[in-house]
């Protein structure tokens, strides 16, 4: 059965696959697994996948961020640091905030995007597969332009 949008938002947030909720969608901290281990869900249903989870990655960091260092433009400095170093800090701050937005951004993404339209458990395709297909169409094609030699003579003439 499908699972509702909050339990597939309660899945992201675990970090648990969004088919079965059950196997975890990382090995380790910044490792994603190719497919599920309990029910074999691919977690990278295609090249590229999770260029719109860094997008959310950025957008969650940003308003995160923004919601914390605004409110100190209007507090009093108690610090008494210079601007130089007040300023590396709030980098650092950002790039841990970004890191630490990553995995759940991630899992987010691959939560919402099965619970819109999911895709079935197939064997996760490997990057030498997708390296081979424009080879094999080329060689598809050029065998199936065989029976039409005179058409194609007739492009070069
Ligand atoms: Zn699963």
């Amino acid at each position: 059965m499908k699972a509702g949008f909050r339990q597939s938002i309660s899945r992201g947030i675990r970090f648990r696959c969004p088919k079965c909720g059950d196997g975890r969608v990382f090995s380790s901290f910044f490792k994603m697994r190719d497919e599920c281990a309990v029910c074999g869900l691919s977690f990278y249903p295609e090249s590229g996948y999770y260029a719109g989870a860094m997008y959310l990655d950025y957008g969650l960091s940003a308003a995160i961020f923004l919601a914390i260092f605004v409110p100190t433009l209007f507090m009093p400095d108690l610090t008494h640091l210079s601007y130089m170093t007040k300023n590396l800090l709030w980098i650092a701050f950002g790039t841990v905030v970004c890191l630490g937005m990553a995995r759940p951004s991630y899992s987010l993404w691959l939560a919402v995007d099965y619970w819109i339209a999911p895709w079935n458990s197939e064997p996760v395709k490997k990057n030498d597969d997708t390296l081979e297909l424009p080879l094999v169409s080329l060689v598809i094609r050029t065998d199936s332009d065989e029976p039409h030699q005179g058409t194609r003579n007739r492009w070069e003439n």
